[in-house]
């Protein structure tokens, strides 16, 4: 994400980084590159120029007052502006109605169709809502039937009105239908169309006057840069939504579209998308959004998914197993299983302070794990749970079928046996005794 605005700001800030204090000349320096690094990402001119302003300002009037290096402090002035740019606080979604009524608009191919199934997913798991997605794209039936294999990968029902050409009733019927089957929350995914039009704002703006939505956020690909900024200001004019949705940052997306939304319109960022699966949602943090951009990592959001993905029963049943010594391959896998539901490899390096940056170039594969999978995939139970009695025919078996070599389980089987045994000294609370085997 980012990673060419995160490299030149980087680049731009380390010059400072050899300064004894701040002057007027190295700063305008910095902010010079700063201003390029911005313009370059995409970012509105106006605004490129309005940051770096205000940043000198800031730098140039705190020198006296702070006892940080002036590359540290200019490193926290833009951190802060960013954050301001980006929208301060974030913003949650106001599901104060019952049924609330969600409207997504935007263009075709946005996201706003695969977006309506993963905030329903989101909702559902993590606001543990009942929600109901409403077909209103009435001229593509290929977008209805789209919405319906979202809705079935998630487990939550779809309304759609075949046949039915007004888009304001099917929304009102899907309200009635959401009442008498306790839905709580509905999403409705309406009509887009390649560019703005009238026909389709004026079709979306008669939904919104007949639906009262407590929030109608507008989707966009972050992609198109300058473009999104643009669509969301028409948008915006006529609909007054209530926050946007930036999809596809996952994507080779230069940062303009995150950095300038919010000032043009402003309206909060609220999520983003990250992904096609159903589960590449994230609450948009401006501050944790800085962070990334200026390569500080993201450990806030890290932290959050390990925690969601921990499940308390499980791990104490591990730490049982792991203290009778029990650990066996199958548990291994378990937790392999656990660390790839977090996300995307370069994604969660991307979250971890500098190591984004380090390892930009380096191709993360997300089948890293594919090898140690099949060779365990390859063994017995037995050879799972005591993976001492693999000898060595059992292991050419394994290695014959799991497609690698014999060499790479002996790798796995020997990393297996260190790893049981730090753990076996880290619940005996032997941290003497591992430090003694690390220094081995
Ligand atoms: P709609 O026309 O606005 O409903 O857009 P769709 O939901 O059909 O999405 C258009 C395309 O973008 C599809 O191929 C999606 O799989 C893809 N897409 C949507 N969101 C994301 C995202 O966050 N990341 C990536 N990489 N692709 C996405």
């Amino acid at each position: 994400m980012f990673d060419s605005l995160s490299d030149k700001l980087d680049k731009a800030l380390h010059v400072l980084k050899g300064h004894g204090s701040i002057t007027e000349v190295n700063v305008a320096e910095t902010l010079k590159e700063v201003r390029r690094a911005l313009l370059d990402a995409d970012v509105n001119f106006k605004i490129a120029k309005e940051f770096t302003n205000t940043v000198k300002e800031k730098a140039l009037g705190q020198n006296v007052l702070t006892t940080l290096q002036p590359g540290q402090l200019m490193v926290k002035l833009v951190k802060d502006e960013l954050t301001e740019l980006m929208g301060g606080d974030a913003e949650g979604l106001n599901l104060s109605g019952n049924p609330s009524i969600i409207l997504m608009s935007g263009l075709q191919g946005s996201g706003k169709t695969t977006f309506s199934g993963k905030l329903a997913n989101f909702l559902k798991t993590k606001k543990s809502k009942k929600p109901l997605l409403v077909a209103c794209d009435v001229y593509r039936p290929a977008a209805i039937n789209q919405l319906h294999v979202v809705g079935d990968q998630v487990g939550v029902e779809v309304y759609s009105e075949e046949g039915n050409m007004n888009p304001v009733e099917i929304a009102q019927n899907a309200i009635a239908h959401a009442k008498q089957n306790g839905h709580n929350v509905i999403i409705v995914d309406t009509a887009g169309r390649l560019a703005v039009d009238e026909e389709m704002m004026t079709e979306i703006a008669n939904v919104h006057k007949a639906i009262d939505p407590q929030e109608t956020l507008f989707v966009v690909d972050a992609m198109t840069g300058q473009d999104a900024v643009n669509t969301a200001k028409a948008f915006n004019d006529r609909l007054n939504f209530e926050g946007v949705v930036l999809t596809k940052l996952d994507g080779d997306t230069r940062g303009g579209a995150a950095i300038s939304i919010k000032s043009v319109v402003n309206k909060p960022i609220k999520f983003i998308g990250t992904g096609e699966k159903m589960d590449a949602i994230d609450v948009f943090y401006p501050s944790r959004m800085a962070d990334r951009i200026l390569g500080m990592g993201d450990v806030v959001s890290l932290v959050e998914r390990a925690q969601e993905q921990f499940d308390e029963e499980e791990a104490r049943k591990l730490q049982k197993k792991i203290a009778k010594n029990q650990f066996g391959f199958d548990d291994f896998i378990k937790q392999i299983q656990q660390v790839k539901k977090m996300g995307s490899m370069k994604d969660l390096v991307g979250m971890i302070p500098g190591a984004g940056k380090a390892m930009k170039d380096v191709d993360i594969d997300d089948d890293a794990f594919k090898h140690i999978e099949a060779i365990i995939h390859s063994m017995t139970p037995d050879e799972r749970s005591t993976p001492a009695v693999i000898n060595g025919s059992r292991k050419k078996r394994i290695a014959k079928g799991s497609g690698t070599s014999v060499q790479q389980v002996n790798q796995l089987l020997k990393q297996f046996d260190q790893m049981s045994k730090m753990m076996k000294m880290m619940q005996g609370g032997g941290g003497r005794k591992m430090m003694q085997m690390m220094g081995k």
